[in-house]
């Protein structure tokens, strides 16, 4: 016949089985926690406070895009967004003329670069304005938020982008 364990031992036991349920539940909770934390986070909308500031920073680089594209460049009156290089007169001699070619293909180049930057920076505030910034274009999924703060301009998410750069090539 089986002796009943004594109290002193008894306690033991459940005080055993109880840390080791408890550790179980911190595993449990821990690897919960590493599985739900990094979707958690990309499917959390922007709070308002960091659209904000968002929209503050893409309203500074408008500015400042507009600055530097109106040092060489003026705006198409005829197509809203477009810019056009301004040809610089140096001279008349064959030097000058060859000079004036280059820092006219150089603009050129660069008012591409600008103008694009300046139309995605548009683009982003519209879409802050319209209640769809930081939804992605392609699935309507939120993009996640470090993705924003890190590119303010991305109008679709990692997942998307990476889809449809495999398809292109
Ligand atoms: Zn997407």
């Amino acid at each position: 016949m089986q002796q009943p364990l004594p109290p002193s031992k008894r306690r033991s036991t459940t005080h055993a089985s109880f840390l080791l349920q408890g550790t179980g539940q911190v595993i449990l909770v821990g690897v919960c926690w590493a599985l739900r934390g990094p979707m958690a986070t990309s499917t959390s909308p922007l709070t308002q406070e960091r659209l904000r500031s968002i929209e503050q920073k893409l309203r500074e680089r408008k500015t400042q895009l507009e600055v530097e594209l109106k040092a060489f460049a003026s705006r198409n009156p005829h197509a809203s967004g477009d810019w056009q290089a301004r040809y610089a007169d140096v001279g008349r001699s064959e030097d000058e003329n060859a000079a004036e070619v280059t820092i006219y293909s150089d603009n050129l180049s660069l008012e591409r670069t600008l103008e694009k930057e300046l139309r995605d920076v548009t683009n982003a505030l519209s879409r802050i304005e319209g209640g769809t910034y930081g939804t992605c274009r392609y699935c309507s999924k939120p993009i996640d938020e470090k993705r924003l703060l890190a590119r303010p301009t991305s109008s679709a998410c990692i997942a998307c982008k990476v889809e449809r750069k495999a398809n292109a090539v």
